[in-house]
């Protein structure tokens, strides 16, 4: 199972480099028993999961109702009660994964900030897949990201089993050791599920040491006391091991927005205002590519079923209005071709007021 999901990476690699049409998995590129993995097989345990079958219907009352605004208004009380975190909650770095939602980590609720990888990747590179410098270990990578989880008053980095995010970040580590791109070969060898664990607990270790660090010399002993990690096993997400079933992807302008209510669908999460306006659009492009791919919904996502790109605009922020990133995610889906353009709506609410 654990070998299925770890090729994500290789599929959410190709597929970001633009190959969003695969019928199966690419060819050569899984690990394993992966290898004989179709995306019939995919679809299958895509559509055998419960959560899947609840955001469909969910889905399905959203277009009944004439889209996502007019659905919110209707369920403005629910919606603000419980799809965003109340204030004053402990903050969290997650990943954007939709399987790793759940806010209650050790009995106490958090309040997670969302992208790929909790940081692993620097999407604000221009070619981060095709950067052969890039590590995730980099000191001064992690020194930067600690001062902005401290910014941010971030106190837990949190990580999870077979991310993707972990995996690509694993592969641009032994690109840049061996100086060449990897062989299928190679990513059966040096990116094995067990590897990719390993890496982004390493990498949260290092951000926590960092942190620590940084507010002790602040003189911040309290704080920097409450600075940890912490790791969900596979198991634990809210989706299959083998594959990804969001039908969402939420550009959160609020940065509070949470997925896991049952309110609304769950979703991939982008937390907006944690990234610039490019490293933002990259980070969607990333989520969609999974969801097109061999190992997300990818054919399930056609005909009258698409791929919705939500933004939650923030009323209080203008620069993170549903106007705001409207016009970002517009910018976005102009550049995509035509035939990823037909199997992708955009739609945007603004968040009920006074919940964030
Ligand atoms: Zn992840």
């Amino acid at each position: 199972m654990q070998q299925a999901t770890v090729s994500t990476v290789a599929a959410a690699t190709t597929l970001f480099h633009g190959d969003a049409e695969g019928k199966e998995l690419p060819s050569g590129e899984g690990h394993g028993k992966d290898e004989h993995m179709t995306h019939h097989d995919t679809a299958a345990i895509v559509q055998a999961h419960p959560n899947w079958k609840h955001d469909t219907e969910t889905l399905a009352a959203i277009a009944q109702a004439g889209g996502w605004e007019k659905y919110v208004a209707v369920h403005g009380k629910e919606v603000a009660e419980r799809a965003f975190y109340r204030p004053g909650l402990e903050k969290a770095v997650a990943c954007m994964d939709e399987g790793d939602d759940e806010t209650t980590v050790d009995g106490e609720e958090l309040h997670l900030i969302r992208n790929a990888g909790s940081g692993i990747l620097n999407m604000e590179l221009d070619d981060l897949l095709g950067n052969a410098e890039f590590d995730p270990l980099d000191p001064a990578y992690i020194e930067q990201l600690a001062d902005a989880f401290i910014a941010r008053g971030i106190t837990v980095i949190h990580c999870h089993g077979g991310c993707g995010a972990g995996g690509i970040a694993l592969e641009k580590k032994w690109e840049k050791k061996l100086g060449r791109k990897l062989t299928p070969e190679d990513k059966k060898q040096y990116v094995t599920p067990e590897a990719v664990d390993a890496l982004v607990q390493e990498f949260s270790r290092l951000v926590v040491e960092a942190m620590q660090r940084k507010l002790k010399a602040m003189g911040r002993e309290e704080d920097a006391a409450k600075v940890r990690m912490h790791f969900k096993p596979i198991e634990q997400l809210s989706r299959p091991a083998e594959a990804h079933i969001a039908q969402v992807i939420y550009y959160d302008g609020t940065n509070a927005f949470k997925t896991s209510s049952g309110v609304l669908p769950r979703g991939f999460l982008v937390s907006a205002q944690a990234l610039s306006e490019k490293g933002g659009e990259k980070t969607v492009d990333l989520a969609k590519a999974i969801s097109f791919g061999g190992h997300g919904p990818g054919e399930l996502l056609s005909g009258d079923r698409k791929l919705h790109v939500v933004c939650i605009g923030d009323p209080s922020n203008p620069a993170f209005s549903s106007e705001a990133l409207m016009e970002r995610a517009m910018s976005w889906i102009a550049s995509l071709p035509e035939d990823q353009r037909n199997r992708i709506v955009i739609e945007s609410f603004t968040a009920p007021a006074a919940r964030h």
